[in-house]
């Protein structure tokens, strides 16, 4: 049973499709930020936030793009945050992406992602592999520069099968072209994004390889600094992931989001929308928002 009735849109709102986690060019996505948005409508998706890594720089072709489409464009964005010696990714929803302080923020991470895009190109020179920054670079086009730019380009020269190899090979701890995050502080990604009029979403929580205790600590002290909600559904999540975050998203009153974390076609196995629904029990981290679908 519904938990509200708020009249004539109750019937359409419960039917609608949310996925409120996708990348575009901005970051590491290969599809523009138009592409992305004709492809989620064409998905069946009605409501898509676009939340790409530390930019907010795709949303207005995004919100063009859905201007004059049935599609709800929620603006986003996922925030790398250091918590604990690792790091952690932080979504924000529903944003004010002119707010000043936002983006001051985010542009002191890419001033990070620009001299650790260098150092990763230094240490994989070391490593015998030439010319990596340049190529990373050339990938990004001018947006910001991400690991999968540095794995696309390393695939290009034959140094590896799949972007995930190149991964495994050189860019994760102990391998050489690795460089130690230095993100965001968690309680400052979560005040830029409640500051900017957000909500702030762990992502992916299940991804992060953490004991439960540990996760608990995490989700603690997000709670405690703001934080709103979990992705309980993830591209990235097994079903047992989705009952579990689910389990820990109704014990510590947290707000549930869906997102398919979606990045291009290139990775078939996940696609816009094409996620589990929240199972019951969960609240909706949308429940309260007001989505006027004609309103971009
Ligand atoms: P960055 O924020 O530049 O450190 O890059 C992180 C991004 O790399 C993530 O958002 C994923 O899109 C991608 N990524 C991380 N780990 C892997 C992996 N094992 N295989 C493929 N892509 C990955
Ligand atoms: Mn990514
Ligand atoms: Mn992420
Ligand atoms: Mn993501």
């Amino acid at each position: 049973m519904p938990r509200f009735f708020s009249g004539m849109g109750y019937n359409a709102r419960m039917s609608l499709q949310y996925d409120l986690h996708s990348h575009s060019q901005a970051s590491d996505g290969t599809l523009t930020a138009t592409a992305l948005v004709q492809r989620a409508h064409a998905a069946g998706v009605d409501v898509l936030a676009l939340t790409d890594h530390d930019s907010i720089d795709g949303l207005a072709e995004a919100r063009c793009a859905a201007a004059g489409l049935p599609l709800r464009l929620i603006p986003g964005v996922e925030v790398s945050v250091s918590w604990d010696g690792q790091t952690v990714h932080i979504v924000g929803l529903n944003l004010d992406p002119d707010n000043a302080q936002l983006c001051a923020g985010l542009a002191s991470l890419q001033t990070f992602r620009d001299w650790r895009a260098e150092e990763i190109g230094r240490r994989l020179d070391k490593a015998g592999i030439e010319g990596a920054y340049a190529g990373a670079r050339r990938l990004a086009n001018g947006r910001i520069v991400s690991r999968t730019h540095f794995a696309h380009f390393l695939v290009e020269q034959g140094r590896a099968r799949s972007v995930r190899d190149v991964f495994k090979k050189f860019l994760v701890r102990n391998k050489p072209g690795y460089v130690s995050g230095d993100w965001a502080p968690l309680d400052q990604a979560v005040e830029w994004i409640r500051g900017a009029g957000g909500v702030a979403v762990v992502a992916h929580p299940a991804r992060y390889g953490l004991s439960g205790n540990k996760l608990r600590r995490l989700l603690g002290e997000f709670k405690a600094c703001g934080g709103a909600a979990i992705e309980v559904v993830s591209g990235s999540h097994t079903v047992d992931d989705v009952q579990r975050m689910a389990g820990l998203a109704r014990s510590l009153d947290l707000k549930a989001s869906r997102g398919s974390d979606y990045h291009g076609p290139e990775n078939p196995w996940i696609e816009l929308g094409r996620i589990a629904t929240l199972p019951d029990g969960c609240v909706p981290v949308w429940d309260d928002w007001q989505l006027p679908l004609s309103a971009n």
